[in-house]
């Protein structure tokens, strides 16, 4: 704590220890996608399965074919043709002196040693005639080449890309244990908010932030579920949470934490005593409020869920919610909480921060000439954190720590990216 306010890393340190990763579940392959393993998967099988030609052509004995060039090509009778995936063995073994018609992954028989491609010969039905001779072992594939049986190919932790889940299917593997996305039930508070595209009266405005952050939340790997607007009633509050945590791994609110005479998140949710309000040193996004919920009407009681209250301007619950909710489901989703590393850029214009804040400024970057590294960061929009515009106009955030109070112009500053990972 520093001067009754908790810093921003004191803040993260206690949501983090508070939140664990979610119960692992087998699920179909596909499913997943983009989730951490919570298994390590070791191989039940070799790959490749057996030895098997790696080009269309003839299996052969490499020194029955030795001295074939064009001028002086080899003659060998064909026994056989062998495709892959047939059941029956066309070609038994291979006895010397004769080649057999191969197809790409057909298993090679027992007796030959490479396989001469078809573009080397006259690929000839009954004889062939060789004109070039291959290295021994040449277009072979060996069993157990690629994958020993007991490798560890995916370890516990690792994020599934598709790559991982090609290897996987390989091994005969239909589902896999990961850890699943977190279910975030997200409530926007406040009498003044309307739906989008309902009717606006006099001193009403649209709900942005639920959108705001249910598309943060998907972006950041977890299950989104909007919740019609809540009043500002503690009860209207109270039986919404109470109805939602059935289905919630985390609940996220908007709004009704400062100040003021409706702030009814803090108002109803105080007394529960396992919901942390107070001031956050940063800005936007000082007050604050983290802790966990459990359903007054039994049910799941047993569960006590991570509840986060933001801020409802809506620059400072976007930033709420990459700061401390975005981690957290990390967190939940077995995978490292920090993301995001931070990258530096010359600052264009001059930035002033107060004394004691972790300061997030919105920028925008220009990138080098190289397309990829970043170059320069523009501030954008001043501090206010009621500048929808300019927030979606940008692209990173400029970090002041605590102790700075001004950069100017020309120096180099830490930038977030928001549009990676
Ligand atoms: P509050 O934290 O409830 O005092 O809200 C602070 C400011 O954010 C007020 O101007 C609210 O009208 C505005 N606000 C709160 N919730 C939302 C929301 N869901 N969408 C857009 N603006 C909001
Ligand atoms: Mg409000």
């Amino acid at each position: 704590m520093s001067g009754g306010l908790r810093s921003v890393d004191e803040h993260l340190d206690a949501i983090l220890t508070a939140t664990t990763p979610l119960p692992a579940l087998q699920v179909p392959l596909l499913d997943a996608l983009d989730l951490a393993a919570a298994e390590d998967v070791v191989a039940p099988i070799q790959l490749p399965r057996f030895d098997n030609s790696a080009m269309d052509g003839y299996a052969v004995r490499q020194a029955d074919v030795a001295t074939a060039t064009d001028e002086s090509p080899v003659k060998l009778p064909v026994i056989g043709e062998i495709g892959a995936g047939q059941s029956a063995r066309p070609v038994s073994s291979l006895p010397a002196g004769t080649a057999a018609k191969i197809m790409t992954g057909a298993p090679v028989p027992p007796g030959a040693d490479s396989v001469v491609p078809y573009e080397w010969t006259d690929r000839g039905a009954k004889d062939v005639w060789i004109a070039q001779a291959p290295s021994s072992g040449q277009h072979l594939r060996y069993a157990g080449e690629d994958v020993a049986v007991g490798d560890l190919l995916v370890e516990a932790g690792t994020t599934l890309g598709p790559r991982h889940l090609g290897l996987l299917a390989s091994l005969g593997r239909a589902s896999v244990r990961v850890r699943p996305r977190p279910r975030v039930v997200i409530v926007s508070t406040g009498s003044e908010l309307r739906e989008p595209g309902a009717e606006l009266g006099d001193d009403s405005i649209y709900d942005g932030n639920s959108f705001l952050l249910a598309a943060a939340a998907r972006r950041a790997g977890a299950v989104p579920y909007r919740v019609g607007l809540i009043p500002d009633e503690p009860g209207a509050l109270l039986d919404a949470l109470d109805d939602q945590l059935g289905r919630a791994d985390v609940v996220v609110t908007s709004g009704g934490i400062s100040m003021g005479d409706f702030d009814v998140v803090k108002e109803a949710l105080t007394p529960l005593g396992s919901v942390w309000f107070g001031p956050v040193a940063m800005q936007p996004g000082k007050p604050q409020g983290f802790g966990t919920l459990s359903p007054r009407s039994g049910g799941r009681a047993e569960v006590a869920v991570p509840f986060f209250a933001l801020p409802g301007n809506p620059v400072s619950a976007y930033l709420s919610f990459e700061t401390f909710v975005r981690p957290a489901l990390r967190r939940m989703m077995g995978i490292t909480p920090e993301s995001r590393r931070p990258v530096t850029a010359r600052l264009t214009h001059r930035v002033g921060s107060p004394a004691g804040r972790r300061q997030f400024l919105r920028g925008v970057l220009t990138l080098d000439s190289d397309g990829v590294s970043v170059a320069e960061v523009e501030p954008v929009g001043g501090s206010g954190s009621h500048l929808v515009g300019d927030l979606a106009a940008s692209d990173a955030l400029i970090v002041v720590l605590e102790d700075v109070t001004e950069i100017a112009a020309g120096e180099r500053v830490t930038v977030i990216r928001l549009d990676q990972d």
